[in-house]
């Protein structure tokens, strides 16, 4: 369970009603709640569309694409009726800031996607929560029940006529894979979760056939915020390109592990030695997965570097979900490659070979390894593995499983290369199957 965390470093603009009982609406209200989408009704659709162009916010999902763009792609005419969807299904590992979104504030997601709705002329909005946020279902439908109860939901919403915006809550069944955008419009639609052929991409052609909005929950909760401060002034907030604050969950060996809003750009290692209070005990940093457990690894001495989608490209990973893992001297890198690859295994929806098998093998390679029964060509058949699902797969959960990897034994590899010549050997977290195959205790 995420923590309500706090530090004078963070610019609170997202969170700013976290922990003032904003998911009863009266309170949401008192703190500025809806105010933003009557201010849209008021100004209409091209104010909107530029508002969130000028902000700078790029998707708080992983990809990072431009909202005001994205928003802008639905087309302004359509046989079809147009949604918003909004992506709670928030499965990466190291991952838990959404959550607090859905619990703290659920009324901000709401006003999120009625804003979206109003920027395109949609008027149907789904929320789509992971399985496993079920405890979150009540708090959400309730935030829905409410504001329908008070007419900001439905027909006319706030007393304007025509002015109609409907919203329906969904959970999934617990599969990473529908995070990604084509395969949760099939899971919304009652289909095994999959993903779609692209183009034509969900703007055009979304949910049930009709131009579809799909943003992360953070993204959306973003809107009512940034049309009551104003597009620039969110925008300074961050750096160039990369506009406003960012909710970034801090895990792993830090004193103080837990969700804090930070301004994007803000230093990687003064998020970890200021914000999340250092390494555990005193110990030794040695490895940081920056973005959610699809995201290339940084050693203890790549950690200078902003936490925006451009410079942590530059440093040759990932701004990803925002999911800061923090691993210390203690961490088996070849244990931790080999939790990573067996969450991507488990979670491949074996659509395609590459992901399907690929993780599978290096699985298997990895846990023999680990286990102590590797060889000194299994480093490289893992890294040429790795290498070959790279861009071959058919969504991008391929490229997630191969990256880390990928990131683990090209930064790594001495440590892969002490397991060979027993310097290390496997923790006392190996077991032994009734089969006498060795197993990982804890695994799926
Ligand atoms: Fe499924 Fe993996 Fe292929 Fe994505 S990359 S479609 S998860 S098999």
């Amino acid at each position: 369970m995420p923590t309500l965390a706090s530090h004078p470093d963070e610019v609170k603009v997202l969170s700013r009603r976290f922990g003032l009982g904003a998911a009863n609406i009266d309170k949401y209200l008192e703190l500025d709640g809806y105010k933003a989408a009557q201010k849209a009704i008021a100004e209409g659709p091209e104010w909107i569309i530029n508002t969130m162009k000028a902000s700078g916010l790029r998707g708080r999902g992983g990809a990072g694409f431009p909202t005001g763009m994205k928003w802008s792609f639905v087309p302004k005419v359509s046989e079809k009726p147009k949604y918003i969807l909004v992506n709670g299904d928030e499965s990466e590992p190291g991952t838990c800031k959404d959550h607090l979104i859905f619990r703290e504030d659920p009324h901000s997601i709401i006003e999120g996607a009625m804003i979206a709705g109003l920027s395109v002329g949609a008027k149907m909005g789904f929320i789509y929560l992971r399985g496993e946020y079920r405890y979150l279902l009540n708090i959400m439908e309730k935030a829905v029940a409410d504001a329908y109860a008070r007419g900001f939901l439905g027909k006319n919403i706030f007393g304007n006529q025509g002015v109609d915006f409907d919203v329906i809550t969904q959970t999934g069944a617990g599969a990473y894979e529908v995070g990604e955008e084509s395969a949760l419009m099939e899971s919304l639609e009652g289909k095994r979760g999959v993903p779609r052929i692209r183009p034509p991409f969900p703007a055009v052609v979304g949910l049930y056939g009709g131009p579809t909005i799909i943003n992360n929950a953070e993204t959306i909760a973003n809107a009512p915020h940034i049309l009551l401060m104003g597009g620039e002034a969110y925008a300074k907030l961050g750096t160039e390109r990369n506009g406003g604050t960012r909710l970034f969950g801090i895990s792993g060996h830090v004193e103080r592990p837990g969700v804090y809003e930070l301004p994007m750009g803000y230093s990687l290692r003064k998020a970890i030695y200021d914000v999340a209070g250092g390494i555990r005990g005193g110990k030794q940093l040695k490895a940081v997965v920056p973005g959610g457990a699809s995201c290339p690894v940084l050693r203890a001495d790549e950690i200078d570097v902003g936490l925006d989608f451009d410079q942590m490209a530059k440093a040759g990973t990932m701004l990803g979900s925002g999911g800061i893992v923090v691993l210390d001297e203690t961490v088996s890198i070849v244990e931790f490659a080999l939790r990573t690859i067996r969450f991507y295994q488990h979670e491949s929806c074996g659509w395609c070979i590459p992901c399907r098998e690929g993780t599978d093998w290096i699985k298997k390679t990895l846990t023999r390894f680990h286990a102590g029964g590797g060889m000194k060509k299994d480093i490289d058949n893992v890294q040429y593995i790795a290498e070959n699902m790279l861009g071959r797969t058919f969504c991008p959960l391929g490229d997630a499983a191969a990256m880390p990897t990928l990131g683990f034994v090209k930064k790594f590899r001495s440590e892969f290369e002490e397991y060979l010549n027993g310097v290390r050997v496997a923790s006392p977290l190996i077991k032994i199957t009734p089969s006498g195959a060795k197993e990982h205790a804890g695994a799926h």
